[in-house]
């Protein structure tokens, strides 16, 4: 069962029955425990699990307590959703999911946003014990100069756009990237130092090497970091090894898959956006077939439809 392409997975897990016991083996190693009292050594029934407890006696399926608890599409169908949204590099869209799986668009946005929870990092990174961090800022919400001239800020009311409908700012999101490592990001609501520092001190120890643009937000950093600044307002964009550029080409794969791909995207579900983009980069050296792995072990979320919707 070395599936390495999605025909190969969809043919593996033509049976639920297979995909079932092998989520099984992913989320419990050979150990079924019961999601509701953590007890161990469950009895098999006909159509999964009830708890050895007799205090707790529950009935259960390997999908309570995951990101496919009360699905009712099968495990292949969702499998096949994680391989495409996983291996793609910009992302799927619902509207893609939907069509390439034969399940509703309503259907695909959840599983879309189910994944999304899934990828989200549980124990977020510290970078730049081994190599250089480059941090910086990016604005998601397109050119003002690109768009259609109705959608555009009104001169008169700086909180309307020019058809009397609410404008909305750019949304800023912060990032932070290890030479050859992981991302991690984060919006914000200001772009000011406070927020910067605070970020970049979550996840980076004192005294690493740290590269940044002459922006004001990052001044003063040199107190606990090896700073270093590249001044692009001089069209400066290399000077030997201090550069932005790998923090610079991640924002042009964000900003392509996000318009490209969601074209819209509500402050609400930014930040799972961001989840889903970082994940991808973060696993970009594994195979679709270890990536598959690594991302179902940590299925164990849950967001129900009214979260997402509330
Ligand atoms: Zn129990």
């Amino acid at each position: 069962m070395n599936f390495k392409s999605l025909p190969q997975l969809l043919d593996y897990f033509k049976e639920e029955q297979t995909a079932i016991e092998y989520y099984e083996k992913i989320r419990w190693g050979g150990n079924p425990t019961c999601p509701h009292c953590g007890k161990e050594k469950p009895y098999k029934t006909n159509r999964g699990w009830r708890c050895s407890d007799s205090s707790c006696d529950k009935k259960f399926t390997v999908k309570v307590g995951t990101i496919f608890q009360s699905s009712k599409i099968p495990f292949r169908t969702w499998f096949a959703a994680i391989w495409l949204a996983t291996n793609h590099k910009k992302g799927i869209s619902s509207v893609q999911l939907s069509i390439d799986l034969g399940i509703t668009q309503k259907t695909a946005w959840f599983v879309l946003h189910r994944i999304r929870e899934m990828l989200k990092e549980k124990a977020p990174a510290m970078l730049g014990e081994n190599n250089m961090v480059e941090a910086d800022e990016t604005y998601i919400g397109g050119r003002e100069t690109n768009k259609h001239f109705r959608h555009r800020r009104s001169r008169e009311n700086k909180l309307l756009r020019n058809d009397g409908k609410p404008y909305k700012e750019k949304k800023i999101v912060l990032g932070l990237i290890e030479r050859s490592g992981k991302v991690v990001l984060r919006h914000v609501p200001n772009a000011t130092k406070e927020n910067m520092v605070s970020f970049i001190e979550q996840h980076v120890p004192e005294g690493a090497r740290l590269n940044t643009d002459e922006f004001k937000g990052y001044s003063g950093l040199g107190k606990w970091y090896n700073h270093e600044t590249i001044n692009h307002s001089l069209s400066v964009y290399v000077d030997g090894e201090v550069h932005t550029n790998t923090i610079e080409n991640f924002w042009s794969v964000l900003k392509r898959g996000l318009y490209g791909i969601y074209h819209q995207v509500s402050d609400k579900h930014l930040e799972r956006y961001l989840d889903e983009f970082a994940a991808r980069f973060n696993e970009r050296a594994s195979t679709p077939r270890e990536k598959f792995n690594k991302f179902l072990r940590e299925s164990e979320s849950y967001l129900s439809y009214d979260e997402l919707t509330a």
